[in-house]
């Protein structure tokens, strides 16, 4: 195949790069909302071919300020945000496979979530982020993404790291946060009518998808990785903070 035929040709170059086990990854993406649309798109484009999407909800045309799979067309069907995006996904990157499920994460049995190898937590609200959590944990490592305007957060849970039940449950955390406090709990990312831009949410996208290069290449240093962190973005001042998350003895998920 000519170097200007493969869809992949230019990210091979990068040093040590490992397509397959990019390729042949089994990825969950829960919520196809914001972030989920941006999570999708960036996993086809670094040719991943197998996708579960889930989400029960439909598109509207608020959702159109920031997500690149839902047209107006969209919303007038109200048709299903899962739905939407796989079919879309799946005609720009015809070797892709994404399977749409329109449920609620809650409804999932539990060993539902032990088939992947890395799921994408890319919800708006707590309820769901942390039975997502609860069931992955120990089997599926897990990268979790959250906005509001613009701020924005990423957490990565290993099979034994801290969870997102250690990090929201731990109230003392705020202190760390006392520049933010401005705008309020940034930590729980719990209201889908929270204020939500385009810039953060690809850049909170796009940090997610980079952190599962990181599970998935074994050349790629590990210690640089996010397992057991909580990164903080502030796209006003253009600062990243990066925390280590103490894993809380008392934690009901482990
Ligand atoms: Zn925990």
């Amino acid at each position: 195949m000519g170097i200007d035929e493969d869809i992949l040709d230019r990210q091979k170059r990068i040093g040590n790069w490992q397509q397959e086990p990019i390729s042949k990854s089994n990825v969950l993406v829960v919520g196809a909302g914001a972030l989920g649309n941006e999570v999708v798109k960036s996993l086809l484009q670094l040719g991943v071919e197998k996708i579960t999407l889930i989400d029960y909800d439909i598109v509207v045309n608020a959702n159109l300020n920031r997500c690149v799979f839902f047209s107006l067309d969209d919303a007038k069907n109200k048709r299903l945000k899962a739905q939407v995006v796989s079919e879309k996904g799946m005609e720009l990157f015809a070797s892709a496979k994404i399977v749409p499920i329109i449920k609620k994460v809650e409804e999932l049995e539990e060993d539902f979530f032990s088939k992947f190898d890395v799921a994408f937590s890319c919800l708006d609200n707590l309820n769901a982020r942390l039975h997502l959590n609860a069931n992955c944990y120990g089997k599926t490592p897990l990268i979790d993404g959250g906005t509001t305007g613009f701020l924005g957060k990423v957490q990565v849970v290993g099979k034994e790291s801290s969870c997102i039940e250690c990090a929201i449950s731990k109230r003392d955390y705020k202190h760390l946060w006392e520049k933010y406090s401005c705008v309020g709990e940034v930590l729980d990312f719990i209201d889908p009518k929270m204020p939500a831009i385009s810039t953060t949410n690809s850049i909170i996208a796009a940090l997610q998808v980079n952190e599962f290069l990181k599970l998935r290449m074994d050349s790629l240093v590990k210690e640089n990785n996010l397992v057991g962190k909580y990164l903080l973005y502030d796209g006003r001042r253009n600062e990243f903070k990066i925390f280590a998350v103490e894993k809380r003895k008392d934690c009901p998920v482990h």
